[in-house]
């Protein structure tokens, strides 16, 4: 074939293939084509998954009848003029292709009226050709109906998935833009039913209550942070909702990033958030999070690809500093409750910046951007519920210097590396039993805590072996009597390939044969245990392929489960006043790795009530 230049349909319908996947992308388009024209309500309305129709309508600035057909050209933007103004663009098009791309693989109608207009315009174009415009009455705004979607494109047709999945896709579009746009009243009705809408109130919970529920709503933490205050690192503001570790799901789509207003993916973002529940999450199980962040337009590039749905910042490791401190102080808040004061007297915002800095590096570190803010009731009523849960009254938390010391004497090292002062994240507990050799009983300044030694000391020793090696130091051994291991093939060389990491983690092993090793020391905390089936476990974990901070994490979360107080070991007072000095300074004390919670506590108000005093 000799060459010749595409035919302005041909090369209109190669555009669409970047930007018109399937039916909710062309709803993002003209979504944005709505935001962008300063719409206050966005209605829209499908059939059959899409395939049939699309309506979207808005109440936004309309176009100039003489306009009206121009908007379908390709290239034909109003938002940008020249190369410069891609430097900063504050509206989410300027490429001009999409109306020309929809149109090109549709039947499209186009009804408008200007705002400064007494009539509008109404153009119809068939599969990219411009049949019909004609003048039109109607209120001021737009609306697009698209209709017949690859009705022209067959093989793109046959790529459609079923009716329900296409809808599944808008509606978790249509409710991702309401969220980022929380002053804009959206409407969707798919099949002629109104599936999702929202206020336009302007507030985010209020989107999430009508896209989410209650439940999960009331597992969300308001994740607020002011821009980082070095002058030298871009101001990136981080607002929204992170779940608490008990909110979870099986995947990481529900971890949504908006920048500048745009619905951005992004591996690195998303890797960013999923390091801060790197150890309160069960292994495979994901946050549910929804970050609006704002980054100056400069230091940003959205012209990467045609669905402007990957973006390049200039200092990335500062956008994802600021994640990573705005989730992570969320959760520090959750988990240190507001009102409550360590030994010095630490407000809040310290023991916050004690929990970043614990943990993995962060790009440009220890700025002081991460201001805290109170958490907010999402619920009427659910402050008073959390109060309830995990505040203890400060006022009331007298710690008496004798019984304080006798704590520090009697207090043994469950197991493992030596704890390093750190802060206190729960006040001081007195012991007062056991019971059903599973969980301890402990009093605290304000009340009863009932305390899972199993989950307790699960948390204990992860915390201390991780902070062991990022220290850059092993854990302590124990040497045993040279006992023998004999793994499958497969195993063996993993478990060779790794000897290094596994000295690092406390096991010393000498290959003895081609499948048998010699072990000489183990975990301390681990001596009981038996070896064979601990080290076989970790050798699957190791041949695993994966990343390899994950799966030191994941190794860490197995030992300290093996290592831990078994439900139904009987426990010496030692051995629990040992455990819950440990647990107070634990960074996360109220979460075991994996999620589950650690202790449960009843107030002397909810006491005093349930004996009717
Ligand atoms: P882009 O959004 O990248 O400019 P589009 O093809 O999506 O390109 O739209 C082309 C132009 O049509 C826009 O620049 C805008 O001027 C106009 N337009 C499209 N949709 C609307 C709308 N809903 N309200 C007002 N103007 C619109
Ligand atoms: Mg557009």
């Amino acid at each position: 074939m000799p060459i010749r230049i595409l035919s302005d349909v041909v090369a209109a319908q190669i555009a669409a293939g970047e930007v018109v996947e399937r039916p909710a992308s062309v709803i993002k388009e003209l979504i944005e084509n709505a935001l962008d024209a300063g719409a206050t309500a966005i209605s829209i309305e499908v059939e059959r998954g899409g395939k049939r129709s699309i309506r979207v309508s808005d109440d936004g600035s309309g176009i100039p009848v003489d306009e009206a057909e121009l908007a379908f050209a390709r290239h034909s933007t109003s938002k940008l003029a020249t190369v410069d103004d891609l430097e900063r663009i504050h509206t989410l098009g300027f490429r001009g292709e999409a109306l020309a791309s929809i149109a090109s693989v549709s039947r499209a109608t186009l009804t408008t009226r200007h705002r400064d207009a007494a009539a509008g315009a109404r153009v119809v174009v068939e599969g990219g050709t411009v049949t019909d415009v004609h003048a039109a009455g109607g209120p001021v705004g737009t609306v697009v109906t698209v209709e017949d979607l690859f009705y022209n494109t067959p093989a793109r047709l046959k790529f459609l998935k079923a009716e329900s999945t296409e809808r599944k896709h808008i509606s978790q579009l249509v409710m991702r833009y309401a969220m980022a746009y929380a002053d804009v009243r959206f409407r969707l009705v798919q099949e002629g039913r109104e599936q999702f809408s929202s206020t336009g109130s302007g507030v985010l919970e209020d989107v999430l209550l009508e896209a989410y529920g209650l439940e999960t709503v009331r597992g969300l933490l308001d994740v607020r942070a002011d821009a980082a205050l070095r002058s030298d690192a871009p101001q990136v503001t981080v607002s929204g909702f992170t779940s608490m570790p008990q909110l979870t799901r099986a995947n990481r789509s529900q971890i949504i990033f908006f920048v500048n207003g745009r619905l951005v993916v992004d591996q690195s973002m998303t890797y960013a958030v999923v390091q801060c529940y790197r150890d309160l999450l069960p292994t495979g199980r994901q946050p549910v999070t929804v970050l609006l962040i704002q980054v100056p337009p400069e230091d940003v590039d959205v012209n990467v690809h045609p669905t402007k749905a990957e973006v390049r910042f200039r200092v990335p490791d500062a956008v994802f500093a600021a994640i990573q401190r705005a989730v992570r102080t969320a959760l520090a808040a959750y988990q240190s409750p507001p009102g409550w004061q360590g030994d010095g007297g630490a407000p809040a915002s310290d023991s916050a910046a004690w929990q970043t800095n614990s943990s993995q590096p962060e790009g440009p570190t220890n700025e002081q951007g991460a201001a805290i803010r109170e958490l907010r009731p999402l619920i009427p009523g659910e402050r008073q519920l959390r109060m309830e849960l995990a505040i203890d009254d400060p006022g009331r938390f007298a710690p008496r210097g004798d019984h304080e010391r006798g704590l520090e004497d009697s207090a043994e090292v469950p197991a493992g590396p030596e704890a390093p002062a750190r802060p206190r994240t729960l006040p001081i507990l007195r012991v007062v039993g056991q019971i059903g050799a599973m969980y301890i009983i402990a009093e605290g300044p304000a009340g009863l805590y009932l305390i899972d030694q199993f989950a307790a000391h699960m948390r204990v020793l992860y915390e201390n072996v991780s902070e062991t090696l990022s220290r850059g130091e092993s854990v302590t051994q124990q040497p045993v009597q040279g006992d023998l291991l004999d793994v499958p093939a497969r195993l063996a060389r993993v478990l060779e390939s790794n000897l290094d990491m596994l000295e690092r983690l406390g096991f010393s092993l000498d290959l003895f044969g081609p499948t048998a090793f010699r072990i000489r020391a183990v975990p301390v905390f681990l001596a009981q245990e038996e070896l064979n089936s601990v080290l076989s476990r970790v050798a699957e974990v190791l041949g695993n392929v994966g990343d390899e901070d994950e799966k030191m994490s994941i190794l860490i979360e197995h030992m300290a489960r093996l290592g831990a107080y078994k439900a139904g070991q009987v426990l010496n007072y030692d051995e629990m006043t040992g455990l819950i000095k440990h647990l107070e300074r634990c960074a996360n004390p109220r979460f075991a790795p994996g999620g589950n919670p650690i202790l449960l506590h009843i107030s002397g108000d909810e006491l005093a009530r349930q004996f009717g005093k």
